[in-house]
């Protein structure tokens, strides 16, 4: 799960990671208003969505930038009022760009140096990592490809913790000044306490500024929480904002699907994750492409099949459906039952490819024949994927 930048900054200011002051706003009189109780001599108006890039995205409406500098309330209330119930497209929201529903007021400082400070889960080493660079604000993907030695890593034991030395060694890497170390190191330290009490997969900061008046701020966030972890976290929990999420996944969460939507326009419904995956890719071997990823699972009700069937048939994308059970635990008969269901209340005109292998397959294909619905039989999976992406160039 993902927060936005003022609940991330929320959260910076609990667990003590400095960040200058800020207030969220819904609409351009909110803004003002907030704008006003920073009391700041110069401010910065930042739209809010699940996405970075924003200080060089680009409106709908040709308006350039999502992150703004101003002067005065007033300022900061049309600032407001060219984002709010806009949509802000840049590198990381795909072409179609994402909808600003609130803004974020804070107080601007005066920038000496922009920095890179990240902390994260190493799938590899099985423990924290850190991830830092002096080539903060910009796109650091692009850094660790272009110049990798300029990026430093750090990891932290998971029993030892974050120790002291890591925070020397950190900023002398960084370039910091003697006296700017200790500051570094607080913030280091309560930023790994942020991560291990809340769960998180990443905290990023991007950029870590010292500012010209020497002090050390986080002036961007992004936060990823581990969604197996969030029953512990539930005042994390609420912070979730579905609007920022693809409505097909969220509507499968409350079913609690296994789903993933992609861009593609072949609905897939396969049993395992494994199964699930390689289906994706011999579509793809084929010239097609999957719509989402889809594992129904081993347990999965007849229900729950046929709610998946419906969020399959509702994605205004899907102009086809490949559903691919190997019945092992989960039985083709329920897959069946759950297709049927779905297709009596759904008027599905699109086709329909169905290899069912497995337990009671015969009983399942027993089902579908006598149910009187449209499909293809495939054979095997070669078959299926074949038939999918022929049904529709034909
Ligand atoms: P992003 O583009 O989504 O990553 O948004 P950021 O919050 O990182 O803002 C983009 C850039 O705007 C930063 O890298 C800074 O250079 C600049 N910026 C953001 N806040 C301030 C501020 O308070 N003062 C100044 N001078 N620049 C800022
Ligand atoms: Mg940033």
């Amino acid at each position: 799960m993902n927060i936005h930048e003022y609940q991330a900054r929320e959260l910076f200011e609990r667990f003590g990671v400095p960040t200058p002051k800020g207030n969220v706003a819904a609409t351009p009189e909110e803004a003002e208003k907030a704008a006003s109780r920073l009391n700041a001599k110069s401010l910065v108006v930042k739209a809010q969505i699940h996405a970075g890039g924003r200080g060089k995205g680009t409106f709908e409406s040709g308006f350039q930038g999502g992150v703004h500098l101003c002067a005065s309330p007033g300022e900061a209330r049309d600032l407001a009022e060219k984002m709010l119930g806009q949509t802000l497209v840049t590198h990381q929201t795909g072409p179609e760009g994402k909808t600003v529903n609130k803004v974020m007021i804070a107080e601007s400082v005066d920038i000496a140096n922009e920095l890179y400070l990240a902390l994260l889960m190493d799938r590899e080493q099985e423990c924290p990592v850190i991830v830092a660079s002096t080539e903060g604000g910009m796109d650091i993907e692009r850094v660790a490809a272009e110049t990798p030695d300029k990026i430093i890593r750090e990891n932290i034991h998971p029993a030892l913790g974050f120790q002291p030395y890591q925070a020397r060694k950190l900023s002398k890497l960084l370039g910091f000044s003697p006296d700017k170390m200790r500051d570094f190191g607080k913030l280091l330290h309560a930023l790994h306490r942020l991560f291990i009490d809340s769960d998180c997969s990443l905290v990023e900061i991007n950029p870590l500024v010292v500012t010209t008046d020497d002090r050390l701020l986080a002036l961007d966030a992004k936060f990823n929480f581990d969604d197996n972890a969030l029953f512990r976290h539930p005042t994390i929990a609420e912070l979730r904002d579905p609007s920022e999420e693809d409505p097909r996944e969220v509507e499968a969460s409350e079913f609690d699907l296994n789903y993933i939507g992609l861009e593609g326009n072949i609905g897939c419904m396969v049993n395992g994750a494994g199964l699930a995956m390689s289906t994706m890719d011999i579509i793809k071997h084929f010239g097609g492409d999957p719509a989402n990823f889809l594992d129904v699972g081993g347990g999965a009700t007849e229900e729950q099949v046929t709610n998946a069937f419906r969020i399959l048939v509702g994605d205004p994308k899907v102009k086809a459906i490949l559903v691919n059970i190997f019945g092992g635990i989960m039985k083709c008969d329920i897959i069946a039952q759950g297709i049927i269901n779905a297709a009596k209340s759904l008027d599905i005109n699109i086709p329909l490819i169905v290899r069912l292998e497995g337990t009671n397959v015969k009983k399942g294909r027993q089902l579908l024949d006598e149910s009187g619905i449209a499909l293809t039989t495939a054979t095997d999976l070669s078959d299926a994927a074949q038939k999918a992406v022929a049904s529709i160039s034909a």
